[in-house]
């Protein structure tokens, strides 16, 4: 089922998401309405706090990129980065935060400390794209977005930007859920 995205304003964006303690049905369920709603909107991860559950759950396909196409997908529920090495800096942007890009940095690599869609336990070494998208991703589990990472010079030339999303004017190419604060 694609579900709607939240929105930059939403306070589930803004939550510290809660530990899985395991995989029933309904986690199921949610794991594949999560691949479907990013799909449908053309993301590459997606984290259960943009779908307005605040959970430590995420999930990742980056194999539409070129050079990833051997990548698989990866459901990541309550992960742990034990481990970071070298730094780099790309351009990010969110479903959440439709619109707006701006660069980031970020460890280059990572070792993570994860449970697998069985709530099996996996290490796993992560690098490029995949490393940098876990990262974002787990920034939503903590209540953080990417836009709160970028140098004061950068944030102030989107100001404009999130000022409208915050007051519920987004324009999404996918279903949105929009709580203005008033
Ligand atoms: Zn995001």
């Amino acid at each position: 089922m694609i579900l709607p995205i939240t929105i930059y304003s939403d306070d589930v964006l803004r939550r510290k998401a809660k530990p899985l303690k395991g995989v029933d049905g309904e986690i199921e369920e949610l794991v594949g309405s999560m691949f479907e709603s990013m799909r449908n909107a053309s993301g590459i991860g997606l984290a259960a706090p943009q779908v307005g559950h605040s959970l430590r759950l995420l999930v990742l396909d980056v194999s539409s990129l070129s050079n990833y196409e051997n990548e698989k997908p990866m459901v990541v529920i309550n992960p742990h980065i034990l481990a970071v090495r070298g730094s780099n800096e790309m351009e990010e942007g969110c479903l959440s935060v439709p619109g707006v890009q701006g660069d980031v940095v970020r460890p280059a690599s990572l070792t993570l400390k994860y449970r697998d869609e069985h709530f099996e336990e996996r290490l796993g070494d992560f690098s490029g794209m995949v490393a940098r998208v876990i990262q974002h991703e787990i920034d939503h589990l903590n209540g953080t977005l990417f836009v709160d990472r970028l140098e004061k010079r950068d944030r102030r030339k989107i100001q404009k930007e999130l000022a409208a999303l915050a007051s519920g004017v987004v324009n999404a190419a996918y279903p949105v859920v929009t709580r203005v604060l008033l």
